[in-house]
């Protein structure tokens, strides 16, 4: 699998697994973790969560995930806004520690921007960095001005919004972020619902000129970009599989014009899209 190198020369593979909704329910956290585990077998170690969702259930079907196999993953989780303050940031970060099972978080995002002032969150993620708790920090949803205010700081990524319906960051964000040597992780890249994306003609037509699904396309066309790290979240173990292989599908200069056409790069700038 191809990597991204993040700020300080850790590589992590391109491609991860997405956890939203994971842990909603006992009954499937089971199965829940079996497809994380199939995910990591096919590569896609890098695992991205939160503490928001399923209440931190997301956090423990990880922790499922990851036992006996901690040294091989990267785990990703993010702290509520309401919690990223100088005392609630470390109290959060002890919370998913323990839910997720582990001494490390390797990647700690403040979730979105909330109230707290940003630079009290980042000095309480530099402590959590110097006791190696987590290893990097960085945010999510944050615009280009917001990224502007960490200039300079160890922000190591900026997950947000990125498939081809919703294309924005290209014109700003996703250069500012390539320049500054921050990776982008982009969440929702099955447009998180999947039914009007996934039937796009223009996806399906390169679809079938390369012999696979529009899925693994809308995938594919996410990882052209070197920087960018794709976090599809799937709990059937056929999506699991498809989307591990969408790392290996290289689109031609007439894929991507053909995409492009029918899901239009931005010409301007556009505030950045959420979910
Ligand atoms: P997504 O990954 O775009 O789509 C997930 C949906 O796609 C699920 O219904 C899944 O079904 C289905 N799917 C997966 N692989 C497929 C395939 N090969 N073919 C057809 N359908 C497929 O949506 P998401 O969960 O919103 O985003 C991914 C991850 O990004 C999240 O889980 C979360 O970790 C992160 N995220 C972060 C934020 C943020 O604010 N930072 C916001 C949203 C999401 P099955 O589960 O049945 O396989």
């Amino acid at each position: 699998m191809r990597t991204v190198p993040l700020l300080g020369g850790e590589t992590v593979p391109c491609l991860g697994q997405g956890t939203w909704y994971m842990g909603d329910k006992r009954a499937s956290a089971k199965a829940e973790a079996d497809a994380l585990r199939l995910g990591i077998d096919l590569g896609m170690t890098l695992i991205d969560t939160a503490e928001m969702y399923a209440d931190g259930g997301a956090e423990e079907v990880v922790a499922m995930a990851a036992a006996g196999q901690r040294e091989k993953l990267f785990i990703v989780s993010k702290v509520y806004p309401h919690n990223a303050s100088r005392t609630g940031v470390p109290a959060a970060c002890a919370r998913s520690l323990k839910r997720l099972n582990t001494d490390r978080i390797d990647l700690y995002l403040l979730h979105w921007r909330g109230g707290h002032p940003l630079a009290e969150t980042v000095a309480a993620f530099e402590k959590l960095r110097e006791e190696g708790k987590i290893r990097h920090w960085g945010v999510s949803n944050f615009d280009t001005d917001d990224m502007a205010e960490l200039t300079g700081t160890a922000c190591a990524a900026n997950q947000v919004l990125y498939h081809p319906d919703s294309r924005g960051i290209e014109f700003d964000l996703l250069p500012w972020c390539a320049q500054q040597g921050v990776a982008v992780m982009a969440y929702s890249p099955l447009s998180h619902t999947t039914t009007r994306l996934l039937r796009s003609p223009a996806l399906t037509a390169v679809a079938q000129r390369h012999g696979v699904t529009p899925a693994q396309v809308a995938l594919a066309w996410g990882l052209r970009h070197k920087h960018v790290i794709s976090v599809p979240k799937a709990a059937t173990p056929a999506h699991v599989r498809e989307n591990a292989a969408a790392a290996a599908i290289a689109l031609t200069e007439a894929d991507l014009a053909a995409i492009d056409a029918a899901h239009k790069p931005p010409r301007r700038k556009v505030p950045l899209d959420l979910l």
